[in-house]
């Protein structure tokens, strides 16, 4: 079977193995599957989404990892750096199959200009969260945390319900383009600003955006109606949001919310300058990267000065999680901070409780598998409505991207014990192959980054990244199956340093005792991180939990 046919790669599904164990096997199939054409954003580029959020660092590396996850035994270990295969070593059956690195710098180092002098070299490449780490499922990977914080946003301000209020936003891509389908989802009107329309017929194709408008005056009609009548509706606005928000402004309209996620982390490859169509925009990244870093920044000023000004007369306005504040404070917009980010504003009591977006995959590429799990749900977490609801949700709402998956934010207990599930349908054969389970790095206890996930930490310790590397090595030290240990995801270089965990469940004896000892540890590190911050929710759940912190304080 060939891995790339005319320079497209296929994931591979069904029973069949294509390498010495499911172990290895499940890496593949992830590596694949996170460049498959369905599921990527340009994949041809090796980019999975974020921006220029890679897999591999180059087409040879690429052919280089696949080559040795066909020939890994089952004691071997193949370290990655940075996207290319440098070794394999010989470990042990319990041991990582795979350990990466992916984009990290010496801190004195860590910003762009180092990281593009290095991407030039051919010495490395940006991995993003779950690019880099191979757990990206499309979409649907975001939608349940962009779901979860529309809903809270919803619970604090709006009576439950976004029913009859307007959410504007910006960027439909991997990840942006879970927005207009999580504002739905709570009942509300979404207009989602895009400058690529490739991206939002992609985001109508896959059901998560209803229609698209060309022009302003069209949008805000749909928006106003659909909000009049109490409808749920998500417009794919075309335009640059640098120049959409003032003009908003300008005609006085001002939506009920307001956020964005254009790829402003990184100012060359992500985000596009005002009154510059995606074609001159290209152009002048090719010829001047200086000129273009420059307007791109001068135009996420503007972009933050409008929705400081929205805020002003009323919008609920908060960060998510692409860094565009620092930018423009950088910029000289004093005030850019005056709006939080959404994990201090409605997400980390969740972080407290080892929550978090767990996901799991089929292997067999059969959705049946998947469905049979969200069954599984169903029937062990019944007294948990919310969760339930959420599943019933999904399986209604959510067109899988690739191989077959699931997320759902899953705490500390919760995950261990259903991945014991998991590992037993597999053995049961109830399922028709292994599930691999794993999360984004966008998690409780795996992340630190100043301006997103540990934004406003109760004790002070938001830059203090020994978080994640911790975490890494416990999870590495339990027998997850591949580890990943990041920098500058979603933030960008110099603003973030994260890891990754994948579990396989095999159905074996051996995969149950990782699984047990592995889904333990990783929200354990998320409970433990705030109850050491002096979260009172999470020092309840670690006392509770029995979780042991030797200087655990009331
Ligand atoms: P992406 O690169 O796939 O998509 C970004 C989109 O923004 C593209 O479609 C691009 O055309 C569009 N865009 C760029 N500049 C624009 C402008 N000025 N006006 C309108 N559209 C513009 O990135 P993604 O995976 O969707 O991630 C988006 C951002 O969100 C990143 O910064 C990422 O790090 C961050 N992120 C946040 C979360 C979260 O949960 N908060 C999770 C993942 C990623």
């Amino acid at each position: 079977m060939n891995t790339v046919t005319n320079g497209k790669v296929k994931r591979y599904t069904g029973t069949k193995l294509n390498t010495k164990g499911w172990q290895q096997e499940a890496v593949l199939r992830m590596l694949m599957n996170n460049l498959d054409a369905d599921v990527a954003e340009r994949p041809k580029d090796l980019v999975v989404y974020g921006g220029i959020g890679k897999a591999a660092r180059n087409w040879e590396s690429f052919d280089a990892i696949v080559d040795s996850l066909k020939k890994l035994e089952a004691d071997e270990t193949l370290l990655v750096q940075s996207g290319k295969p440098v070794v394999v070593f010989k470990t042990h059956t319990d041991a990582p199959r795979v350990l990466l690195a992916n984009s990290n710098i010496v801190p004195a180092y860590a910003n762009w200009e180092t990281f593009h002098e290095l991407d030039k070299k051919g010495l490395m490449m940006y991995g993003q969260m779950t690019a880099g780490s191979w757990i990206y499922i499309g979409s649907q990977g975001i939608v349940q945390g962009t779901y979860e914080t529309f809903a809270e946003l919803a619970k604090q301000t709006f009576n439950n319900t976004l029913q009859g209020t307007i959410t504007v936003t910006a960027g439909l891509g991997g990840m942006g383009g879970a927005q207009p389908l999580a504002v739905t989802m709570n009942g509300g009107v979404c207009i989602a600003i895009e400058v690529d329309e490739t991206r939002i017929d992609r985001r109508i194709e896959t059901r998560y955006t209803d229609v698209k408008a060309v022009t302003l005056d069209e949008a805000i009609k749909l928006a106003e109606e659909a909000k009049r009548d109490g409808k749920a509706l998500s417009i794919g606005l075309l335009g640059n949001a640098a120049d959409l928000l003032p003009e908003m402004i300008n005609r006085g309209f001002i939506p009920d919310v307001l956020t964005d996620q254009t790829s402003a982390h990184d100012p060359l490859n992500g985000y596009i300058p005002s009154q510059m169509s995606l074609e001159e925009a290209a152009e002048l990244r090719a010829t001047d990267e200086q000129e273009y870093v420059k307007r791109s920044k001068s135009s996420m000023a503007q972009h933050v000065r409008a929705m400081l000004e929205m805020m002003n007369r009323g919008s609920v306005t908060f960060d998510y999680g692409n860094n565009i504040r620092q930018v423009a404070k950088d910029e000289g917009v004093e005030n850019a901070f005056d709006f939080p980010g959404f994990v201090p504003a409605y997400i980390r009591p969740q972080f407290c409780e080892g929550k978090g977006p767990f996901r799991w995959v089929a292997l067999s590429g059969d959705p049946e598998d998947i469905y049979k799990t969200d069954q599984a749900i169903l029937r062990e977490f019944g007294d948990n409505e919310h969760l339930c609801n959420w599943i019933r949700m999904a399986q209604d709402k959510i067109q899988f991207q690739g191989l077959p998956s699931r997320i759902c934010w899953l705490g500390y207990g919760e995950r261990a014990r259903f991945g014991k599930i998991l590992n037993d349908m597999v053995a049961s054969g109830e399922l028709k192959a292994p599930v691999v389970i794993g999360r984004d790095h966008l998690d409780s206890g795996s992340v630190a980054s100043p301006n997103r996930e540990t934004e406003g930490m109760k004790d002070g310790s938001d830059v203090v990244s020994d978080w994640p590397i911790l975490n890494a090595m416990v999870n590495a030290v339990g027998g997850a199956t591949w580890v990943s240990v990041h920098h500058g995801g979603g933030v960008g270089m110099g603003y973030s340093l994260h890891a990754g965990v994948v579990i396989v469940a095999d159905g074996t004896k051996e995969a149950e005792a990782r699984i047990e000892r592995v889904l333990t540890t990783d929200p354990g590190m998320g409970v433990v991180r705030h109850a050491d911050a002096g979260y009172d929710l999470a020092k309840k759940t670690a006392r509770e939990k029995g979780i042991n912190m030797p200087m655990l304080k009331d």
